[in-house]
């Protein structure tokens, strides 16, 4: 046998991180006959609480990721921040997918974008600022442009917007000189994400084109099919999500972010080495869901081509809600009045305290019609407030 050989279900499959994503993998791998075990340091973390092994140490903790090992089969990672080197370090003993290196490339905006350039994908024009040399030598077709640090940005965190010369300056001191990329601001008619999973033989699945709306640098809505998706594109974006995969040598779920142009061209954004929020509506839209997939991949099971089967809607539920009219003290939202309408899915995640911002759950809408999924989405949001 290979050593890549089918882990059953009975096996102990392991998580590096205990966020929202990590619970979606657990619940999928329990259904599937699957034992699951979770490194956290967090008590209360989503996956943690939820997972028959919860290993309570830090990602660099060697005593951790030795337990972590001992109880597990096969282990992945919810969460692109993990060191690189707990994987590499899990590694040793344990099938890792993703591995330490993906997930080094998906970790600095830099690297990704040299990987994404590398594989002939189109990305925003860009230079990387490491030092002041590279300040000054930023050329003026850059700007009006967006200055994100290299490493550990998410929902439109380490970001800033400059216009100017000196205000490029001025940012690049506000974010402490850390290594960044300037990226060009481009004019986004709309942005969609794909998500690919990839086995150890190469082979390969994806899901449909998501369009995705995002508010304040945070993922608020998306929307399945994506309505203003053309063929083209579709078939664009699943082809460079496949590459960009591919030429890793990747295996897991990976989704990649792009921007689509007024001209319909296809700019790839950034890459996430996990499922994705933008990929939640396949929970209920879709017959294998991207944590369905995650487990196939990390247990080697023969992948088969997920079908959509409903029109979707997700919408994200941040903790804003439980604070309308900004309200002092958290109430909690009407779910069921939400749960009241048709094909409405909610999602939480167990976090014991909302706050603004924060990734509370989600609720996704499925219908028969994209029409009537906007509809009833619509209709809940109202509700929601
Ligand atoms: P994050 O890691 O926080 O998701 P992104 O690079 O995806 O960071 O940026 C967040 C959002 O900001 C994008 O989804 C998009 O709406 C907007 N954005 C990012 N880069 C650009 C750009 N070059 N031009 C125009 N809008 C952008
Ligand atoms: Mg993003």
């Amino acid at each position: 046998m290979s050593k890549t050989s089918y882990i059953a279900p009975g096996a102990t499959l392991g998580v590096l991180g205990g966020g929202q994503l990590g619970r979606m993998f657990v619940h999928a791998a329990q259904r599937a006959g699957y034992f699951t075990a979770v490194l956290d340091a967090d008590a209360d973390s989503p996956a943690g609480t939820v997972s028959h092994h919860h290993v309570k140490t830090g990602y660099r903790d060697e005593a951790g990721l030795a337990e972590l090992a001992r109880v597990s089969a096969a282990v992945t990672t919810e969460f692109e921040n993990v060191p690189a080197d707990a994987l590499r370090t899990l590694a040793a003993t344990r099938p890792v997918a993703p591995s330490g290196d993906a997930v080094a490339t998906c970790q600095d905006r830099a690297v990704e974008k040299a990987h994404i350039v590398r594989c002939g994908v189109p990305c925003a024009p860009h230079a990387v600022i490491e030092t002041e040399a590279q300040l000054a030598a930023v050329t003026d077709d850059l700007l009006p442009g967006i200055l994100k640090t290299s490493r550990l940005g998410y929902d439109g965190k380490g970001q800033v917007r400059v216009n100017t010369r000196a205000e490029l300056a001025t940012a690049w001191a506000d974010l402490k000189r850390v290594p960044c990329v300037l990226e060009k601001r481009l004019p986004l008619a709309y942005e969609v994400s794909v998500i690919v999973a990839r086995g150890a033989s190469g082979d390969v699945v994806h899901f449909p084109l998501q369009q995705n709306l995002h508010r304040d640098g945070i993922l608020a809505v998306t929307t399945v099919p994506a309505p203003d998706v053309t063929p083209a594109v579709q078939q664009q974006a699943v082809a460079a999500a496949e590459k960009i995969a591919s030429t890793l040598g990747y295996v897991g779920v990976l989704c990649v972010e792009f921007f689509v142009l007024a001209d319909g061209s296809l700019v790839a954004n950034e890459m996430a080495p996990r499922p994705h929020n933008s990929g939640h509506y396949t929970m209920d839209a879709c017959d294998r869901s991207q944590f369905d997939l995650q487990v196939h991949t990390l247990t080697n099971t023969p992948l088969v081509a997920p079908r959509l089967h409903s029109s979707a809607v997700m919408l994200n539920l941040l903790g804003d809600l439980w604070f309308p009219g900004g309200a002092a003290t958290a109430v909690e939202p009407a779910w069921d009045r939400v749960l009241a309408l048709p094909g409405t899915h909610l999602h939480l995640y167990g976090k014991t305290e909302a706050r603004a911002g924060r990734k509370m759950g989600h609720l996704n809408v499925t219908a028969a019609t994209p029409a009537e999924a906007r509809d009833v989405a619509l209709r809940a949001a109202a509700v929601l407030g």
